[in-house]
């Protein structure tokens, strides 16, 4: 066992579990509706991995260095038992840090018993206050107001929370003060994401991207911002902080300002595949060597060779070519 653990190249210190690919909203940036319709066919209950097959792969990658876990999905929430799994995962030797990014649609009734199993930290995705313009993004016409009652209630619950804004240009851009205002005065910190061309559906072109840096020079019109220190090795977030009231913001700038040098983050879908990148084209079935028997160190070895084989870099040789003629693997199926 120890010989096989040696053989890991570059670590891998973070794992995305996306526990379904199903979905309650249908984001135009992630689930297009024309493709996401009604008859769209999503995996069977016996495609999933069970609760004990993903606390076993957590804990073989706990053993290869990961430390933080992040649930996702789909919408995670739609997962029946999360909490179950989120118990399991709770007590797998090495792992200091679990989270969820979730639609929050689901969290009234969810928040209590996950805070209940552990779980202390929460991203929700929001894109808009605007009724109309949140309605049309998560294509349900949803109003934004059940989900920031819900942020309040997690917050109440005791969870540590992080907002979450895709921003696309001529869809959401209005909205970037109003949202930094909004989530200043309360003390969240609210990450805006650069639309990403994940998938081959959500129409992605370099000219639908609100960089960083243009929504910086917005921020800083009237806002006083200064930068925090990056809290460890190869943090995604780009942080900054209000200088009056400490209340922070963060930019993930996977478009403009890549950062696949720095990237040890793993994937696991709702079917047991391993993915070395969020714009990979074929995942790894682990599942299949899970279900056919295989002994942990043939799993250890499996992963080693597969992560020690990883030569991503997507993100920093993007182009408009290989944004539409790359067949890369959906949002909502690996879970951002
Ligand atoms: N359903 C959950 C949610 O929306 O929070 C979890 C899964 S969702 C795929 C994870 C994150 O990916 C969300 O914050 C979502 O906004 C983001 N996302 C989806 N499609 C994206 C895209 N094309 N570009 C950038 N972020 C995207
Ligand atoms: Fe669902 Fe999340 Fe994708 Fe929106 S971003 S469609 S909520 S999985
Ligand atoms: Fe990592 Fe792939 Fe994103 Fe680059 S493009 S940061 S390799 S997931």
């Amino acid at each position: 066992m120890e010989a096989i653990l040696d053989k890991l190249g570059r670590p891998i210190r973070d794992l995305r579990i996306s526990v379904t690919d199903r979905c309650n909203f249908r984001c135009s940036y992630c689930m297009p509706k024309e493709i996401f319709g009604d008859d769209y066919v999503f995996l069977p209950k016996g495609e999933l991995l069970a609760f004990e097959e993903v606390e076993r792969l957590a804990r073989l990658f706990a053993l290869l260095g990961v430390k933080k876990l992040r649930l996702t999905g789909g919408e995670p929430l739609l997962r029946r038992g999360l909490p179950e799994l989120v118990g399991k995962l709770m007590d797998v030797p090495g792992i200091e840090d679990i989270g969820l990014t979730t639609n929050a649609v689901l969290l009234r009734q969810h928040a209590r018993p996950l805070y209940d199993t552990g779980l202390r930290r929460l991203n929700i995705s929001l894109d808009a206050l605007d009724s109309v313009i949140f309605g049309e993004i998560n294509g349900r016409g949803t109003g934004p107001e059940l989900i920031l009652e819900n942020i309040d209630y997690a917050k109440e619950v005791g969870f540590d929370v992080k907002v979450n804004m895709v921003v696309q240009k001529g869809v959401n851009e209005t909205e970037i003060l109003p949202m930094a205002a909004y989530f200043k005065e309360r003390g969240i910190t609210l990450r805006f994401i650069e639309f990403m061309d994940v998938g081959n559906d959500n129409a992605w072109s370099f000219r639908k991207v609100v960089t960083k840096k243009e929504i910086f020079s917005m921020l800083n019109e009237t806002l006083d911002l200064e930068p925090v220190d990056e809290d460890y090795y190869g943090e995604v977030a780009k942080r900054y902080r209000y200088a009056d009231n400490g209340a922070e913001v963060g930019f993930i700038t996977s478009v403009s300002e890549s950062f696949c040098s720095t990237c040890t983050r793993a994937r696991l879908s709702s079917d047991g595949k391993l993915y070395t990148c969020l714009f990979a084209s074929e995942g790894f079935d682990l599942r299949e060597l899970v279900r056919s028997g295989q002994s942990d160190e043939e799993l250890l070895m499996a992963i080693t060779e597969v992560w020690n084989g990883r030569t991503d870099r997507y993100s920093d040789e993007r182009t408009e070519q290989t944004a539409k003629n790359r067949k890369k693997i959906g949002m909502s199926y690996i879970g951002g």
